[in-house]
């Protein structure tokens, strides 16, 4: 019997060469005091500083129009900045033009060459740079290699599912060991199950590849699924940054709480400092650990429940002490395989709220009231 030891990162050839990227060394880039300010209302970017790590996967999340593609192509300058800085391992390159910021881009059109074949779409940026041949012939069959399209070498794009063409463009973008691979959208053409399929590719490419990955979404669960850090932007500004496991665990405010993931929302008003806060004429106990430390806090508040983190009582009685309660009906039941999710009406003024319960706690039915409580540390006052 053999015992099989973990698979180290591979070093491929399209790490080696020029850029030395082996995981955890790509470029630092810094984004300093960085505002661009098209003359509208508000600047698309206003006033952002972020440090994105070597070799770390960041995900600027955010709605339509909080400035997330500005901000990328602000770092790959294709926009100049207003005021602010931009550096790549320390060294400023706000005034340089895109060709020589060394980056490799991956857009939602997949702008291949339709006349050139996969190899020669993957040979190009190598050819631009007057690598030698053989050298070319390798570093490409690697990397088809790595995005698992060898063999597809003298096929024309036309000929490839749309999953195949990105995968050649992503092959094409990290082919010459850029500085940092920047991705705008890049799955956004794609239908669920091909997203889900390629997010995997992408997170295999980035361990394997470990240089820097600059992702733009504006979908939660990809940023859920892909990031290191995921940079939450609202308003041309970063609302909150952190690990995906912080920002669903931990949201500052609740713009953070409802852009990641479903919460239980219950508006407070003003000042919820710890000790206890009222609620639809209850009394809730409420852990100071929980307490944001946004400033925001102390003038609007709301306390958050992930849905995983309610339960349900049949009757009052069946609420346990020391926890925080409150009176609920079921207005839906959904069943989702493993856990049942209800829908439900919080307290009088009918708040709706979600609960994910286990299948098998059967029998309720809609319009039952009930009791829903969590424990005090579950929960979350986020600034409203
Ligand atoms: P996102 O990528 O988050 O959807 P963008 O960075 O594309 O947001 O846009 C941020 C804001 O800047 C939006 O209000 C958008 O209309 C504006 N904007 C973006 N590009 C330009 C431009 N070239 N000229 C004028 N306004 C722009």
């Amino acid at each position: 019997m053999s015992i099989r030891t973990p698979a180290a990162p591979r070093t491929i050839e399209v790490t080696r060469a020029d850029s030395p990227a082996s995981p955890r060394q790509g470029t630092r880039i810094r984004l300093e005091r960085v505002t661009k300010d098209y003359g509208l209302a508000t600047p698309a970017v206003d006033d952002i500083s972020l440090t994105i790590e070597p070799g770390e996967f960041m995900t600027l999340l955010g709605p339509s129009g909080s400035g997330k593609t500005t901000t990328l192509n602000l770092i790959a300058g294709f926009e100049t900045l207003t005021s602010g800085t931009v550096s790549f391992n320390d060294r400023e390159v706000s005034a340089l033009p895109p060709h020589k910021r060394n980056l490799g881009m991956l857009f939602q059109s997949y702008a291949l060459f339709p006349h050139m074949t996969v190899a020669q779409n993957v040979a190009y940026p190598l050819r631009e740079r007057r690598m030698p041949k053989e050298q070319i012939r390798r570093k490409v069959a690697d990397v088809l290699e790595l995005v698992q399209l060898t063999g597809r070498d003298g096929h024309y794009p036309s000929q490839l599912s749309g999953g195949q063409q990105q995968r050649v463009a992503l092959a094409r973008a990290i082919v010459f060991s850029p500085n940092a691979l920047l991705l705008d959208e890049p799955l956004g053409a794609l239908d669920r199950n091909l997203r889900a399929a390629l997010q995997t590719e992408i997170r295999r490419i980035h361990r394997e590849v470990g240089s820097t990955f600059v992702f733009v979404t504006h979908d939660q669960e990809e940023a859920m699924n892909l990031s290191d850090r995921i940079a939450l932007f609202r308003d041309g500004r970063i609302e909150q940054i952190g690990t995906p496991e912080h920002l669903y665990q931990a949201p500052e405010t609740l713009f953070a709480a409802r852009f990641l993931g479903d919460s239980n929302v219950f508006e407070l008003g003003a000042g919820a400092a710890g000790g206890s806060v009222a609620w639809g004429g209850r009394e809730w106990v409420v852990d100071p650990a929980t307490v944001a430390a946004h400033p925001g806090v102390r003038e609007r508040s709301a306390v958050v429940v992930r849905p995983e983190d309610i339960s349900i009582a049949r009757t009052s009685e069946g609420v346990p002490s020391g926890v925080n309660s409150v009176d609920a009906v079921v207005r839906d039941l959904e069943f989702m395989g493993s856990y049942r999710t209800l829908v439900l009406g919080l307290g009088a003024a009918d708040t709706p709220g979600t609960a994910r319960v286990p299948a098998f706690e059967a029998g309720l039915t809609i319009g039952e009231h009930v009791s829903v409580w969590w424990r005090p540390e579950r929960q979350r006052v986020v600034a409203a």
